[in-house]
């Protein structure tokens, strides 16, 4: 048993005990500390890759339908402590608690699609030039999976790399971001209650060198990354140096929603808002830009403004609030530095709600990491920080555009990154120029360029990603495929006009 208190980890079916140092949880809304967690030392990376290791085989020989029958208690898990969990989201991440909650129906969202998906029917059946042969695709499971996970979806994003991984027959070593690990602590119970066979699921806490050791550990077959493209870019140069791993990573972007002059703008400012503000600007599809037509500039910027003054910033326990607070004070440090530079930048601010007065913080929430929208002018042609980099916060610059749709989307795909973009406008012309010309992995039309059913692919092009270690498509990069040629023919003939004689000497 460990100390009162001290959660510890999950390896091989046990929860056990380390010698390493300890973490704690802060909720980042009050300051207050959660819970105290051991961080993984290399030892235990060792342990939890071995356990995973061994467990392969025996779990792998299990039908995907058996399989998918633990996926299905721990379904039944998700929709049962789902005001528990959460409530533990928000508590621990500070999202506001719709989106706490709607964190824990997205995991049980893909859990049942993975679970479902094990009934039906696989592969292709392949013509062959050789009437005699039959030829079809079978997938196989890699074998252990190391799955690294980010903070601001702690129980959406875990499920999206590990329902598919275990359904399709890989084991898992997973260690949730360091600002989460109680959620992570509740997730391991429900696979410790539904009885996981020992080692096929596996719970490492702590910080990015324990990921780091994952990530080098030569019996890890596949890694999923959902997080910075700086460490994204680095697991994926890792694992190039072996050409049997495999990594799909997702990582951030530089979003923008694009209102041309045909926009409805009841619809532009409710999606800029959303895409903006939401989750305080800490979603990965969150967007930082807003590409405006002239024709309408002035009158969205009027509206989009008045609504940025506006927006309830506070407890992201109670209802009412639209944005919680920012994860943790240092990510507070580094949103303000980028207002700050944005105000060097020479950019025209519109709305700073940096610093928020003392009247909105709610009581007892003094030590929570508040920062409120920070929306400025800046010109598109300008190459500018704060207009290209990624500040991850609600931080938020609307350039103004002239002239056509291609403009815009000269715009849009001036960046780096290429994760998600929204397009608003009623005109199906410009609706289809953007879809055959924005660089990006998620595109919404008369939306908001944030949200994401587990039924589609998730990722994204350029800087933002490479794979996807996401939803459905996921499966792509847990399997390696086989191409079976099967022969029912008495004797062997080749396609292609292959000879399939064999000449001897004597011949
Ligand atoms: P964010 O900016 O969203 O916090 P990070 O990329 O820093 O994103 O973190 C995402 C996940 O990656 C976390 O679980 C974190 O601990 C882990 N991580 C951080 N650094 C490394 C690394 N060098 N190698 C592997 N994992 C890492």
């Amino acid at each position: 048993m460990g100390m009162p208190n001290l959660h510890q980890q999950y390896i091989d079916g046990e929860w056990t005990d380390s010698d390493g140092e300890t973490f704690t949880s802060e909720n980042p809304a009050t300051g207050d500390t959660l819970g105290e967690f051991q961080r993984a030392t290399t030892q235990e990376v060792n342990e939890a890759v071995a356990a995973a290791d061994n467990a392969f085989e025996e779990w792998r020989s299990l039908s995907r339908i058996d399989r998918a029958e633990y996926l299905w208690d721990i379904y039944h898990e998700l929709r049962d402590r789902h005001q528990e969990l959460g409530e533990a989201v928000t508590r621990e991440c500070g999202k506001e608690i719709s989106e706490g909650k709607a964190d824990v129906t997205e995991a049980w969202h893909m859990v049942e699609w993975a679970a479902g998906d094990a009934r039906h029917p696989k592969g292709d059946v392949v013509p062959s030039e050789i009437p005699a042969k039959d030829a079809y695709m079978r997938r196989n499971p890699r074998g252990v999976t190391a799955c690294i996970t980010p903070w601001n979806f702690p129980v959406a994003i875990p499920f999206w790399h590990m329902a598919v991984a275990l359904v399709e027959g890989n084991t898992v070593v997973w260690k949730p971001a360091e600002q989460t690990p109680l959620c992570g602590q509740i997730i391991a119970e429900m696979f410790d209650d539904i009885g996981v066979p020992d080692g096929v699921f596996n719970l490492l806490q702590g910080h990015g060198d324990a990921g780091a050791a994952m990530v080098e550990d030569d019996r890890v077959d596949t890694v999923l990354f959902t997080g910075s493209a700086e460490v994204g870019h680095q697991i994926a140069e890792t694992v190039a140096a072996d050409s049997s791993k495999r990594a799909a990573c997702e990582m951030g972007g530089k979003n923008a929603v694009v209102v041309t002059d045909e926009a409805d703008l009841d619809i532009a400012v409710h999606a800029a808002v959303m895409s903006s503000f939401k989750t305080t600007g800490q979603r990965c599809v969150s967007s930082e830009r807003l590409v405006v037509h002239t024709d309408v500039y002035d009158e969205f910027k009027q509206r989009f403004v008045e609504v940025a003054e506006r927006v309830a910033v506070g407890d992201p326990l109670d209802e009412s609030t639209f944005m919680g607070p920012l994860v943790e004070d240092a990510h507070v440090e580094k949103v303000t530095s980028y207002n700050d530079l944005a105000r060097t930048e020479a950019v025209d601010v519109l709305v700073d709600r940096t610093e928020l007065p003392d009247e909105e913080i709610p009581d007892g929430h003094e030590n929570g990491h508040w920062v409120g929208p920070f929306v400025y002018e800046a010109d598109p042609d300008e190459p500018l920080r704060c207009t290209h980099e990624e500040v991850f916060g609600p931080h938020v610059a609307l350039l103004e555009y002239e002239g056509d749709i291609e403009r815009a989307v000269e715009i849009q795909n001036d960046t780096d990154y290429g994760l998600a973009g929204a397009i608003v406008s009623e005109d199906y012309r410009q609706i289809n120029y953007y879809r055959d010309h924005a660089e990006v992995g998620l595109a919404y039309a008369n939306l908001p360029c944030i949200g994401a059913e587990v039924q589609l692919p998730f990722g994204g092009v350029k800087k933002s990603g490479n794979g996807y270690p996401s939803a459905r498509e996921v499966i792509e990069a847990v399997t390696d495929r086989t191409a079976w040629t099967v022969n029912n023919g008495e004797g062997i003939e080749m396609a292609q006009g292959l000879s399939a004689d064999i000449n001897t000497r004597d011949d």
